[in-house]
């Protein structure tokens, strides 16, 4: 395999779930584990597949690199889909051929952009990244996974302590979901997950059940706030009429609840990230007499970047810019008042 050697991790063959990356030492929190340059570059346009454009792409890789592609897996489900979008009057052969290429791209292609901040429906950029693709999937991640367009890589960091031994594991879906929607999404991967959080029969996957249901609904509490606050008069929004924020009072406390559930959760890389990043915007634009406040969610987003994005990614710069404005501006108000 042509995969990086690393002092910190192994990809070695699971149980149940094919190959997988273990850590060989503990690795502290918000230790870059990998950065990577894409194999092959696609754009994938959600709910339809495109093999034709897959299959160019892969046509422009040298045999070697196409030999690393074919390694990476297949999910059926995608395989199928494929075989199902392409003219019957090719050779069978080479339908097969075009569909697992197609396939591997579905399986294990990464968005390139910036994680949570554009529409998830738009046609985007996805690349293939073979050693990004070996981390399996946990509904509990304890790693999160950047595309760092200033350096072309897709970075790996750790989200917190990782134990040697332990399984390095990713997000593939929307965590907050609840599980019924999750099992959903990840059977396009071929799998089930079967994660502490995904044991509803024990008792802790009952409780990260109800306590992921708390963080949805303060989520999206938070979410209608924000569009009815933005959208024009006359404009209505849906509302389930038990809305925990209501007023501009109650949006930070909301996100120190969600902060509070999210970390409890161990949801800790971009789903804390993205109220990071809403805090320090709202506190910004809605309390920009409180100057602590706003310091104080600039930090944490800030401190929180440089962990799961790292130094060279550009979202770190522009926090700790804001963060040295914002500190420039305590430091002239102490001042004028003295
Ligand atoms: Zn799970």
């Amino acid at each position: 395999m042509t995969t990086q050697a690393s002092s910190l991790y192994e990809i070695r063959p699971t149980e149940s779930k094919g190959l997988g990356v273990f850590a060989l030492r503990d690795i502290l929190s918000g230790t870059r584990i990998t950065a990577e340059k894409p194999l092959l570059i696609a754009l994938r346009e959600p709910g339809t597949i495109d093999p034709i454009t897959v299959y160019e792409a892969f046509e422009e890789l040298a045999p070697s690199q196409q030999q690393e592609y074919l390694r990476l897996y297949p999910a059926q489900k995608q395989t199928d889909f494929a075989l199902q979008c392409m003219d019957d009057d090719l050779p069978v052969e080479i339908r097969n051929h075009v569909a697992k290429i197609s396939s591997i791209f579905e399986s294990n292609a990464f968005r390139l952009g910036s994680e949570g901040k554009q529409n998830i429906d738009e046609v985007h950029e996805a690349g293939i990244f073979p050693t990004a693709a070996r981390f399996n999937h946990s509904c509990v991640p304890n790693i999160a996974q950047t595309w760092n367009r200033l350096i072309g890589m897709m970075t790996i960091h750790s989200v917190r302590l990782i134990k040697a031994g332990e399984e390095l594991c990713d997000g593939y879906t929307s965590l907050t979901d609840d599980i019924r929607t999750r099992q959903a999404r990840l059977a396009a991967y071929g799998f089930v997950c079967s994660c502490e959080a995904c044991s509803v029969e024990s008792l802790t996957g009952k409780t990260r059940e109800l306590r992921r249901e708390k963080i949805r609904k303060l989520e999206q509490s938070l979410s209608l706030f924000t569009e009815q606050t933005k959208s024009v008069a006359g404009k209505k929004l849906v509302s389930n009429g038990n809305e925990v924020v209501k007023r501009h009072e109650d949006v930070l406390k909301a996100v120190e609840e969600l902060e509070g559930l999210l970390k409890e959760e161990g949801l800790v890389g971009h789903d804390l990230l993205r109220w990071y990043d809403y805090a320090a915007w709202y506190s910004a634009t809605h309390q920009s007499q409180d100057l602590t406040a706003i310091l104080q969610w600039q930090k944490k987003a800030y401190m929180l970047d440089l962990q799961i994005k790292g130094g060279d990614h550009e979202d770190t710069d522009l926090a700790r810019n804001r963060l040295t404005d914002l500190k420039h501006r305590d430091m002239a108000k102490v001042l004028t008042k003295g």
